[in-house]
Formats: C-alpha cells, structure tokens, sequence
C-alpha cells in the first residue's frame, strides 16, 4: 500500500510517501510559509534530486494540493495519480487523556482532538487543518491520526500528576502528557529487536534528543515515564526551551523585565534552552561543539549543563524502573553527535555502560556503543517517526 504520511504545523506541511510493503520512502517534501509571503516547497523523489520552488499557498488545501500535483507531476512525481494514495496517516501532537492508541479518523475523533486543542493551542489546530485539507482534497481516502502522546498513556498517576491541588487536575486535566511518543515506541521497540530480545522483558531508557528532546523509562514494553509534562517544555535543556525550571521564575520575571506570564512563557520556549544558555550563540549542537572548541565557555558550559540533565534524568528513570537494561540515544544529536554522548557518558558510567570510544564516533546508523558483556547496553537507534505512523495506519486498516 502507498501511505502519504503529514505532519502539519501551523505554517508548514511535512510529508512522506511511503510505501509499506517495501517500507521504502518514495518521496518526501516539506512546504514551508504556508499562509505568509515567501511560501515555498521542496520536493524529492527517491533517489532523484531535491526541487525547490516558491509557490503560492494560501491556506493547508493549497499546500495537500500542491503536494498531490508534485506526487503526481510526471518528471519529479512518483505516482501516476491520486488514486494510488491508498491511506493518509496524520502526526497529531496532542490526544490528552482521550487517546490511548492510533485510531482511524471519523467525526467523533475529530470532535476529541478538537477538545484536547486546549492543552496544545499551537499545534492541535495546525493538525487538524492538516486533516481536513486531505479530506476534502482526498474524499473517501481512509485517515488514521497518531498521536505524540499516546505512548505516554500507560505512566502511573505517580509519574503523571503533578504535586498541585487536585482539583485542578479533575477541572482542568493538568497533569503530565508527555510527547515524542512515536519516537520512544519506535525506539523501544527496535533496540529490542536488534538485540533479539523481546521488549516485554526489558527495562529502556530512550533519549530522544533532537531539537525539542525527552527521555523515557520503558518498562517490560510500556511507558512508565517521561520527561516532557502538559507541554514539550518540561525536562531536558533543549535548543530553545528551558526545560525544568523552578516556576517561581515566571512571576520574578516578569516583574523584574515588565512582561506578563505569557511574553516570559515564549522566552522559555524560543530563546532559552541551550541558545540561551551560550548567551545566544547557537541552539543547533554542531554550532556549540565547533564554538566549544573554538574556546567560547558559554557554548562550552551550555553543553555540559545539557548534558548533566540528560545525566540526570537517566539516573531518575534507572530508579524509577529499579534498573536499566538499555540505553538508547535517539534522534538528530541522539544520532549524530558523538560529542554530546560523549559528555552525557559522563553521568551513565557507573551503571557498567562500558561505551567503546571508537564505536562511539560512528553517527546516524544503528550501533551498540557498550562493549560486549556490558551490564547496560547503551545504543544509537536511529529514529523514523513517518515509518512509524506508516505501520500504525496500515495496521488500522488492517483490523
Ligand atoms: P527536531 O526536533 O527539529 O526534529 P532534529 O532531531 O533534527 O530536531 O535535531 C536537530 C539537532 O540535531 C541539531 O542541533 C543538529 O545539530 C543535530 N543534527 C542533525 N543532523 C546532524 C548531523 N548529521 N550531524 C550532527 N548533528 C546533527
């Protein structure tokens, strides 16, 4: 079957098509400045070259349309028409606490994502704008949803309630989500495979560390916890975002800069996390490795500070599970940056990870970093979360 995955964010489309017999990707695109000056697209074929062009797109429709007439295009197309698309398979951010699994879309599911918009006001929306343009571009194509945070579902009230008036809980449904969970099952799973064990007998910790990044503790195959809260800014220093904080800061704050809650929120969101920390050097890690060691001390401090919450958090979810069989690193820096697990190797050493130095230079492959016999396997397992939503809607299709 051919799957044409999206993931929509409220001025871009990324898209895959995937063919899941193969689960080869057939061509990939991402469209960029939807709705504002300057929208453009980048298309390619597998195998063929990247092509870039500016183009108009008003709204998302023009974007799934646009899509289609690449897909479809006869040089840089890979499909004769849209009626090859058998299946569209949608990232959706947030599921609260209504969605536990993928499900396949219908009225209802649209009405239950709709509600959960509160607790991700930027991307719920943008999703769901996403669904609607294939709809009406693709009528009577089947549509599955899967969700950021479904993963996350199995965390025990411990893990997932905050130490807060419970009331606000039961009004509000404020309590920790988590996100990245396509990601942390991926993940998961596939480092139990490439061991040859079954997931249900092993105790995981994923660090998904990309831009955005969180860690999980996966125990005997589930969810147990997770580093992100009810937004993707709790836990880890990441690129942009501050990550666990103490949250009398928001108010200190703004006091102190004339800001009100919101304005200090979208500081904690785009200019903190490791941009912030290197007085504004970078948020990309290869930019702090190089600037590192060109001598800057913050790029140099904001990677040790990055490093030791991931340090750290590996240690809490080792406790959390009463163990820890695998480490597994994951997306973008996860993969590639062989200095920052470096740094991270600091923290994890005395649980017996026996990291291969050598071993620990190769990037974006799968490796198992530990020498043999190691008491905690530590490994690179690199991440496909459009593969991932592929299987599950061809899984849904399928039931
Ligand atoms: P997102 O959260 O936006 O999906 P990614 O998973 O792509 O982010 O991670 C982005 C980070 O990954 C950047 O800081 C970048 O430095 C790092 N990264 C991505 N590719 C590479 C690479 N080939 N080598 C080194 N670092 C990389």
């Amino acid at each position: 079957m051919k799957i044409l995955v999206i993931n929509c964010g409220s001025s871009s489309l990324k898209y895959q098509l995937i063919d899941s017999d193969t689960e080869a990707v057939l061509a990939k695109g991402l469209c960029e400045r939807i709705g504002i000056d300057g929208s453009n697209i980048a298309h390619q074929p597998a195998g063929g070259e990247k092509v870039k062009e500016m183009a108009d797109m008003p709204d998302h429709t023009a974007a799934v349309k646009l899509v289609i007439e690449k897909l479809t295009d006869p040089k840089v197309g890979v499909i004769g028409s849209l009626s090859e698309i058998d299946a569209v398979g949608h990232r959706v951010v947030h599921g609260g606490e209504s969605f536990s699994g993928s499900v396949l879309v219908d009225e209802e599911v649209i009405k239950g994502i709709e509600a959960c918009s509160d607790l991700a006001p930027l991307h719920n929306p943008a999703n769901l704008i996403g669904i609607r343009s294939c709809q009406a571009i693709m009528p009577g194509v089947p549509m599955a949803v899967v969700f950021d945070t479904a993963f996350h579902q199995t965390m025990p009230e411990k893990a997932y309630l905050y130490g807060l008036p419970y009331e606000y809980y039961q009004k509000y449904k404020i309590r920790r989500y988590g996100f990245h969970g396509t990601s942390h099952d991926f993940v998961s799973k596939r480092a139990a495979e490439i061991l040859g064990k079954d997931r249900k007998d092993l105790r995981i910790i994923v660090c998904h560390l990309g831009n955005g990044a969180s860690v999980s503790a996966v125990a005997y195959g589930k969810s147990v916890d997770t580093s992100m809260g009810l937004t993707p800014l709790e836990g880890l220093i990441m690129g942009t975002r501050s990550g666990d904080m103490d949250p009398a800061i928001v108010s200190f704050l703004a006091q102190k800069e004339g800001l009100d809650a919101a304005q200090v929120i979208d500081i904690c969101n785009k200019k903190s996390g490791v941009l912030g920390l290197s007085g504004g050097a970078s948020s990309d890690f290869r930019d702090l490795v190089d600037a590192a060691k060109d001598g800057n001390a913050l790029a140099k401090n904001a990677l040790e500070a990055y490093a030791y919450r991931v340090g750290k958090y590996i240690g809490a979810y080792t406790a959390a599970m009463n163990g820890v069989d695998v480490i597994a690193f994951t997306a973008g820096v996860g993969e590639n940056n062989a200095e920052v697990r470096v740094l991270i190797g600091q923290y994890i050493g005395y649980l017996g990870t026996n990291i291969d130095p050598e071993k620990n230079k190769l990037r974006g492959e799968e490796v198992i970093l530990s020498d043999e016999g190691a008491k905690v396997v530590t490994m690179v397992v690199p991440t496909n979360e459009e593969l991932a939503i592929a299987r599950e809607t061809v899984r849904l299709l399928n039931q």
